[in-house]
């Protein structure tokens, strides 16, 4: 009967909602076929899923890169998993990870993460961003239009290749400075090409770019808004201070997502509300049941990080955060700062962490349903840098659901997979089938101990693996096994956003994307073919026959 509903419904279409229909159609029409070897199977885990609401001892199925079944049924793999006892989960995705290198993803992949994103400060070069790390990464990776880079550039015509770089004397004078008629011009045309390249977001930092009018954050919400693309900010100040302060700037982003109708994310809620983080929460709530599409992300840590020679540490600093040279730790060595190192560091530049957010503030976030857990990593610069980019998940998990209580784990896990790959599906409909352990969903699986997991890293010893992560698959390859990583494996995959230059071989598409449904972003494998076989997987243009099969199963009856 349901079925029948469901084709009535027209399945037959091509609506960008089939896809998610026929998934979980294929659920319920692909019973573990007698006789079938899968390429893994994971045995007897507890599996859970945030989106359905399991919570049960399954056995997964998996194949070519894909969810096959999930079934009570022993299953055969050519590989198989034990599971018993670990707790079976979607990877978890990291929406604001500035640690892009393989270095990066080795202690991601430990703390569970198998989708990072670097959607904050972005990149100024999408198409290059992307090709770097094609074929080479450990887990998948994707990247935002980067407001700081691309004005940057537009101003001074220097590439912005690293984060470093964005704080160099020349680019901080022009992050100080108001864009011309001629500079905003270059600045707009380079975010459109790069969101038209698949960037999955456009990225912004006001704070660090003091220069930007309101005007010009309107102008770029109206970009975002052209290419259905989210806004990840860093909001303009996180004083406690009138009236530049982190309230004040919470209500710039919110009157320029309801002025455009803009998607909304804004980065980092602990270390922007400090202790009036409680009234930050109470805000977006309230900006979203008035129709404003907004969300947030917090890391479970009370201490930011970020570079001493910013716009942050300008004039005023010690009263606009509360906090004094003690509270500031030098990443490089470990040291806090006096007015003497203060001075002498900033005009060297580099890392400092911030010993700046309270324990309540941090937990409020934390154990708040609808904020997203996402780790603000950073480069790995030296021996001592901010623990979170290689512990967050795993102390949520550890630290905050098992030895606090103060919020359920399958609660967490909803705030580290569903809700990342729900704030960049419609920009990125490939985000439909991440996040979630369901058939016909990304084999990006992490098995934990949950009585075991936790974060090793810490502020004095920072380059820790987590532990309790016992194995992790990105497209149904193991980066992480019995704990260890697996050394020559690069299964990561771009995330990217469909380009809307689909089909067209030409200088602004060389690779000929095919443009076949839902979207096509990657390389080419081919003409268009009848019956849409084709779709993207995760940047791939691929044939994938079980989506057919599953089709003609569902029509047959
Ligand atoms: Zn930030």
């Amino acid at each position: 009967m349901k079925l029948r509903g469901l084709r009535a419904a027209g399945l037959g279409g091509v609506g960008i909602g089939a896809f998610a229909v026929l998934a979980v159609l294929g659920a319920l029409v692909c019973a573990p076929a007698h006789g079938q070897t899968y390429d893994v199977v994971i045995s007897h885990g507890i599996v859970m899923d945030p989106e359905s609401g399991l919570d049960a001892v399954r056995n997964v199925g998996i194949s070519s890169g894909r969810i096959r079944t999930i079934s009570t049924a022993s299953l055969t793999g050519k590989r198989d998993i034990d599971a018993r006892g670990l707790v079976v989960a979607p990877g978890f995705i990291d929406v604001h990870e500035h640690g892009q290198e393989p270095r990066n993803y080795q202690f991601q992949a430990h703390d569970g993460v198998t989708t990072s994103l670097e959607l904050e400060l972005g990149t100024d070069d999408v198409g290059k961003w992307y090709a770097a790390r094609e074929g080479k990464s450990l887990i998948n990776f994707g990247v935002s239009a980067g407001h700081i880079p691309m004005r940057i550039r537009a101003m001074t015509g220097q590439e912005v290749p690293s984060l470093s770089a964005m704080n160099t004397p020349v680019a901080e004078a022009a992050n100080h400075r108001e864009l011309t008629a001629e500079e905003l011009g270059r600045l707009r045309a380079a975010i459109e090409t790069g969101l038209q390249e698949g960037a999955l977001a456009e990225g912004m930092g006001i704070n660090y770019t003091p220069g930007a009018s309101h005007w010009e954050i309107l102008e770029m919400f109206r970009l975002a808004v052209k290419y259905h693309a989210p806004l990840q900010v860093h909001l303009r100040y996180s004083s406690l201070l009138e009236p530049q302060s982190g309230a004040a700037a919470l209500e710039e982003v919110i009157a320029a997502a309801a002025v455009t109708g803009a998607q909304l994310h804004v980065a980092h809620i602990t270390s922007m509300g400090l202790k009036y983080t409680p009234q930050f929460i109470e805000m977006i709530a309230g900006a979203r049941r008035q129709g404003v599409d907004i969300t947030t992300e917090c890391y479970p840590y009370t201490a930011s990080s970020t570079n001493l020679n910013s716009a942050v540490f300008d004039e005023g600093w010690q009263q606009r955060y509360d906090i004094t040279y003690k509270d500031l730790q030098w990443a490089e060595t470990g040291e806090r700062l006096t007015p003497e190192s203060f001075a002498r560091y900033r005009r060297q530049g580099g890392l400092v962490v911030i010993h700046e957010i309270p324990e309540a503030a941090v937990r409020a976030a934390v154990a708040d349903p609808s904020i997203m857990i996402a780790s603000d990593g950073l480069p790995i610069t030296g021996p001592k840098i901010h623990p979170r980019g290689q512990g967050t998940f795993s102390r949520v998990l550890g630290h905050y659901v098992r030895e606090e209580k103060a919020l359920d784990l399958m609660t967490a896990l909803r705030k580290m997979t569903l809700l990342p790959a729900q704030l960049l599906e419609k920009r990125a409909p490939s985000f439909r089938n991440k996040g979630r352990l369901r058939v016909g969903a990304d084999a990006d699986v992490t098995v934990f101990d949950p009585s075991r997991v936790i974060d090793k890293a810490t502020f004095e010893e920072p380059l820790q693996y987590s532990e309790g992560i016992v194995f992790v698959l990105v497209n149904g390859v193991l980066v992480v096994k019995d704990g260890e990583l697996v050394e020559g494996v690069y299964p990561g995959r771009e995330a990217r956003a469909p380009s809307p230059q689909i089909g067209r071989k030409d200088a602004a598409n060389p690779a000929g994307r095919c443009g076949e449904w839902p979207f096509c972003s990657g390389s080419p494998s081919g003409a268009r073919t009848a019956g849409h076989g084709h779709m993207a997987v995760f940047g791939r243009c691929e044939t994938v026959p079980s989506v057919s099969r599953e089709r003609r199963a569902i029509r047959a009856g």
